[in-house]
């Protein structure tokens, strides 16, 4: 007997109960994408691993440990993208789309992370994106993060909170940088392993530790904004201010750093306290270092990155309804010879855009029925071998009033319509 083969681990199907979940999620995306102007762009799937190495950072958990990396037969180095930010901003470069103009970009596909399975954390997720690229003013990190209010709003997702904080330029990084690793140090006994490890190699992302200890040690610890400069410490007040005056509310979290290495100035999160641990469904920021990292022109960027799998939880959570499209016709045929006249005859109702499911092959009436019904068809054509005859088909409301009738083949078009 031959062993039944099961999907990679963390990486999951898609099944037909949850696909209208994700088509009406991701409609919704596209919609307010395009409602604030931005562009799709499409990226393979894989990339040179030193694109995301060189982007996201040695240091981080992304490149030490979860990227799907592998030698090619061909010797190159390549790697299952784990994020899309590094390679929109390597086919921007790539193709002069941020060359002396301004760009609005936007993404939808499968990440890959090889990190430990768990709800919300998978090895294979969807991500939505939008990057602005080519604006410095406040305006840009906040039209993203509006973006993000208002499609919580057109999903119908409630308690998603907005967390904010800046982290400045290299010169105040490297300034708190100092003053955070000088105040650990004083504690470096009570921290936990892999903070210590840290404290060295990404001293900001022990801000990020989730073990209690550690986090109690960070409540005295110096705060990044004591650190901003004139300039940034101005930037961070306007995206404040755009906000307040477009009133969305959020928090100031001094500990918000991101895994990502290209962050700079604002960052933010929006987080739901309904999902558990995994509770941050979208995060982003400015990065405006990356393009020129990446080979183009000093050009500042922002954008956010969405978790698709999260937020199609949330919508299950709080179980909106879904207003799927259900069929408008079972077509039930009872021999061959009607089978035959029924196919033909559903193809004319598909032409005028009716959703038409046919009963394949010949079955037993009552069953076929049974099975019309839990479709959620408005209507059951049935035509046996009398109808055939007579020229007419049966229609049977499922849903309405009327009684089922007997129509002619040319006026059931307008009959169904009509109802
Ligand atoms: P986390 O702290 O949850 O690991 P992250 O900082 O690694 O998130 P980003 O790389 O910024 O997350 O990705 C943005 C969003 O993508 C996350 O907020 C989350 O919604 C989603 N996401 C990230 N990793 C996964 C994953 N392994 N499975 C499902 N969704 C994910
Ligand atoms: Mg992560």
């Amino acid at each position: 007997m031959s062993s039944k083969l099961q999907s990679v681990k963390g990486m999951n199907d898609l099944l037909p109960t949850q696909s209208p979940y994700w088509q009406f999620v991701e409609q919704v995306l596209r919609e307010i994408a395009s409602a604030y102007a931005y562009d799709e762009i499409r990226t393979p799937i894989l990339e040179k691993t030193a694109l995301f190495v060189q982007s996201i950072g040695e240091q981080t958990d992304i490149v030490e440990k979860e990227m799907f990396a592998f030698e090619d037969a061909g010797g190159e180095f390549l790697c299952m993208r784990p994020e899309n930010t590094a390679s929109v901003v390597r086919a921007g470069v790539q193709h002069g789309l941020f060359h002396n103009t301004q760009a609005r970009l936007w993404y939808m596909g499968p990440m890959f992370r090889r990190e430990r399975p768990q709800k919300g954390r998978y090895r294979q997720f969807s991500q939505f994106g939008m990057e602005a690229v080519g604006w410095s003013g406040a305006e840009a990190d906040v039209e993203v993060m509006l973006a993000g209010a208002r499609i919580w709003k057109a999903l119908g997702v409630k308690d998603v909170h907005l967390y904010l904080n800046s982290l400045g330029s290299d010169g105040c990084r490297t300034r708190y940088r100092t003053a955070l690793v000088d105040f650990l140090k004083q504690h470096v006994d009570a921290l936990d392993a892999d903070s210590s490890r840290r404290l060295e190699s990404n001293p900001l992302r022990i801000l990020d530790s989730k073990n209690p200890d550690t986090q109690r040690i960070l409540e005295d610890a110096p705060v990044i904004t004591d650190y901003l400069d004139a300039e940034e410490s101005a930037h961070f007040a306007q995206v404040r201010h755009l906000l307040d005056d477009a009133r969305v509310a959020y928090t100031i979290d001094s500990s918000l750093v991101r895994g990502l290495d290209y962050y700079t100035s604002t960052v933010f999160e929006w987080k739901t306290a309904k999902l558990g641990a995994q509770n941050t469904i979208c995060a982003g920021g400015r990065y405006d270092d990356l393009v020129e990292r990446r080979g183009g022109q000093s050009t500042p960027a922002c954008g956010f990155a969405m978790g698709i799998e999260r937020l199609v939880e949330l919508l299950i959570e709080e179980q909106n309804a879904l207003r799927i499209k259900a069929l408008d016709v079972w077509f039930i045929s009872l021999d061959t010879e009607a089978n035959q006249a029924a196919f033909r005859l559903a193809e004319k109702l598909r032409d005028t855009g009716l959703t038409v499911a046919m009963n394949h092959g010949v079955g037993k009436l009552k069953s076929q029925l049974k099975k019309a019904d839990a479709s959620g068809a408005q209507f059951a054509l049935i035509l046996g071998s009398t109808e055939l005859e007579q020229g007419v088909v049966q229609v049977k409301p499922l849903r309405g009033q009327f009684e089922s009738q007997n129509v002619a083949f040319d006026a059931v078009l307008e009959l169904i319509h009509s109802r």
